[in-house]
C-alpha cells in the first residue's frame, strides 16, 4: 500500500515498531490476536489493527502539504477533515478555517469565498451540490480533494446498481458527512433512501409490503430520500450500500433482512432474487473490517477493562466501543487527558452523547489486564500517551523503555 508523509508528531515509535513486527510476521493479515505489552502488574493487550487508515493518512498528507505550499493564501476545509480533535486543532492552528460544522451547518458563508482561495474536501467526500457551488466560484476542487478512495468505491458501486435500475438503500448515519456525500452521488443516478439502522429498515420494509400507507413515508423518512421519490414505484427493485465505517454485523443484518422481505413479498428464491435485490457485498472499507475483526480477536483475551481511544464524533470508533461494551467495562476517551487519576476516568457515552466520570476504573488486583484499541482517525502518538499514563499508576511495572526495546 502507498505510504504517506504524516507529521512525526502523530507517530509513536513504540506502536510503529509493534505494527511493523506484526506485519512482517503476518503479511496475509490472518492473525487477529492482540499484542501483549507485559509490564508485570499491568498487562496491555493492543488490538492487531488500529489507528490511522489509508484514507486518513492520505488526507493528512494532502492537508499539511497544502498548507506548506500555499503561504499567504486563505485555506478552508469544507468541514472537519477527519473526526479527530487533535488533527483538526493542529490544522486550525496552522490557519486552516472550517466552512461547515459536522452537520453541514455553514460557519463561513460560501459568498465570502474567492476564486484564489484553497478549499480542501475532507476524507468523507462531499455532495455534488457543494462541489458545483465551489466550481461556480472558480475554486478547483480536484487539486485539494482528500476524498478517500474507499468512499469513492461506494459511489462507484451505487452507480453500478443504479445502471441496473435498482433503487439504492444506503445504510449510514443520515447526518454524517460521508453518508450525505454518498447519498448525493447515489441520488444523481437512481432513487435513493438512507436507513440508519435495522429498526428503521423494518419500517421501510412495511412500505415495500404495503403494511404501511405510502403517504406516511415522506414524513417518516423526511430528509432521507431523493427528490421525486415514489414509494409505490421505487421500492420494487433495491440494492444496499453502506457508509464505510458502520458495524459489519449491522449492515449484514440489514441486507439479509431486506433480501428476505423481497423474497417473501415477491415469491422469489435464491435462483431469481436478483430480479428484485441487487447482489452486493457490504461496502465497508478494509480498515473498518480489519479494526472490527481485530477487536473481536482482542476480546477473546480475558481482561478487566477496555479503553478505546478516538474522537467522540468518529463513527468507526463508536462501533469499536460497541463491540467492546458487549464483553467488559469499556471507556471511550479522546486522549490521555481523560484519564484523570489512578482512580478516576472521564469517558464518553456515545449512546447518550454525554461525557461522565467513573471512579475505580482500575481494579485493585495483582495484575490488571487492559485491552486497548483506537479509531481510524486517532494518531498512534495519542495511544502511546494513554499507555504511558496508565503505566505511571503501576510503580513496580517494567520500565517503559525496556518494553520499547523488546519491539525494536
Ligand atoms: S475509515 Fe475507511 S473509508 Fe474512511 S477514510 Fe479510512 S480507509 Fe477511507
Amino acid at each position: 500500500m502507498k505510504s504517506f508523509d504524516v507529521p512525526v508528531m502523530y507517530r509513536s515509535p513504540l506502536i510503529s515498531a509493534i505494527k511493523k513486527k506484526r506485519k512482517e510476521a503476518d503479511r496475509m493479515k490472518k492473525d487477529f490476536s492482540p499484542t501483549l505489552l507485559d509490564f508485570g502488574p499491568m498487562r496491555i493487550y493492543l488490538a492487531r489493527h488500529f489507528g490511522f487508515c489509508y484514507g486518513v493518512e492520505n488526507a493528512i498528507d494532502i492537508a499539511f502539504r497544502t498548507v506548506d505550499e500555499n503561504p499567504g493564501k486563505r485555506i478552508f476545509l469544507l468541514s472537519e477533515m477527519i473526526h479527530n480533535p487533535q488533527v483538526n486543532y493542529d490544522l486550525r492552528s496552522r490557519g486552516v478555517q472550517f466552512l461547515q460544522d459536522n452537520h453541514g451547518k455553514q460557519i463561513v458563508p460560501f459568498e465570502e469565498l474567492a476564486a484564489d482561495d484553497v478549499v480542501l474536501i475532507p476524507a468523507f467526500g462531499t455532495t455534488l451540490a457543494i462541489e458545483a457551488q465551489l466550481k461556480a466560484i472558480g475554486i478547483p476542487t480536484e487539486k485539494y480533494d482528500t476524498t478517500c478512495p474507499f468512499v469513492e468505491k461506494v459511489w462507484n458501486r451505487s452507480e453500478v446498481i443504479a445502471k441496473s435500475d435498482y433503487t439504492i438503500i444506503i445504510h449510514g448515519k443520515p447526518s454524517h458527512e460521508e453518508t450525505r456525500a454518498t447519498f448525493s452521488h447515489a441520488a444523481a443516478n437512481a432513487p435513493s433512501v438512507v436507513v440508519k439502522d435495522l429498526k428503521q429498515t423494518m419500517e421501510l420494509a412495511k412500505y415495500i409490503t404495503g403494511q404501511k400507507d405510502a403517504a406516511g413515508f415522506y414524513n417518516e423518512f423526511a430528509g432521507q430520500y431523493s427528490e421525486d421519490f415514489d414509494v409505490n414505484q421505487h421500492l420494487q427493485r433495491i440494492g444496499v450500500v453502506n457508509q464505510t465505517t458502520m458495524l459489519a454485523s449491522d449492515t449484514q443484518g440489514i441486507a439479509d433482512y431486506l433480501k428476505g422481505v423481497m423474497q417473501d413479498h415477491f415469491g422469489l428464491d435464491e435462483t431469481n432474487i436478483k430480479e428484485r435485490f441487487a447482489d452486493t457485498r457490504d461496502t465497508l472499507c478494509y480498515a473498518t473490517n480489519d479494526n472490527q475483526t481485530a477487536v473481536t480477536g482482542m476480546l477473546d483475551t480475558p481482561a478487566d477493562l477496555a479503553i478505546v481511544v478516538g474522537g467522540y464524533n468518529s463513527s468507526n470508533t463508536s462501533h469499536l466501543v460497541e463491540l467492546c461494551e458487549e464483553k467488559l467495562p469499556t471507556y471511550y476517551i479522546s486522549s490521555e487527558a481523560k484519564i484523570l487519576s489512578e482512580q478516576t476516568i472521564s469517558h464518553y457515552n456515545f449512546h447518550d452523547k454525554i461525557e461522565s466520570v467513573t471512579e475505580g476504573y482500575l481494579p485493585q488486583k495483582e495484575t490488571v489486564n487492559i485491552l486497548i484499541t483506537s479509531g481510524a482517525s486517532c494518531p498512534d502518538a495519542v495511544v502511546e500517551e494513554v499507555i504511558r499514563k496508565l503505566h505511571g499508576y503501576f510503580p513496580g511495572a517494567k520500565a517503559f523503555d525496556e518494553l520499547v526495546a523488546e519491539f525494536a
